[in-house]
């Protein structure tokens, strides 16, 4: 398996769809965690990011690591009333734009590889695993101090 240039994971693209299969499947524990999943993921592969530099993106991992799922179901809601079906890939709903960051290059204390586990993302442990994810991939980025 090949090692990831952006995230240092081996074999990350594969891992990638095998969790969106998941998502997809809307089976707990997976389905819920499917926004905060692909936050993750896109911060750690910032050539994926869309336009605004993935300040949509922190933000959803902030509100998850902040208030866990309910804060993230909030801010989806938001989104949505905001008339978009995206979350990530667009400015924080009614706040100003945020200072484009500098991505970071790898060296992300938990990658997709670890969330996998044995390549299969085992519900076991799952939403801890996410939320150790989630919680490096804001690290590397550093605080925005929102
Ligand atoms: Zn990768």
């Amino acid at each position: 398996m090949e090692t990831c240039g952006e995230c240092g994971a081996r074999g990350c693209p594969e891992l990638f769809h095998r969790l969106l299969a998941l998502d997809h499947a809307r089976a707990e524990p997976w389905g819920p965690l499917h926004g905060v999943s692909v936050s993750c993921f896109l911060l750690q592969h910032p050539a994926r990011l869309p336009g605004d530099g993935g300040a949509g993106a922190r933000e959803f991992l902030r509100a998850y690591l902040d208030g866990g799922l309910p804060a993230v179901e909030r801010l989806v809601g938001r989104a949505r009333r905001a008339n978009s079906h995206r979350v990530t890939g667009q400015a924080a709903p009614g706040g100003a734009a945020r200072p484009v960051r500098e991505a970071p290059h790898g060296g992300f204390a938990v990658t997709i590889e670890q969330v996998a586990v044995d390549g299969t993302f085992p519900a076991e442990g799952f939403p801890e695993r996410v939320e150790a994810w989630a919680s490096a991939t804001l690290a590397a980025w550093g605080h925005d101090g929102a």
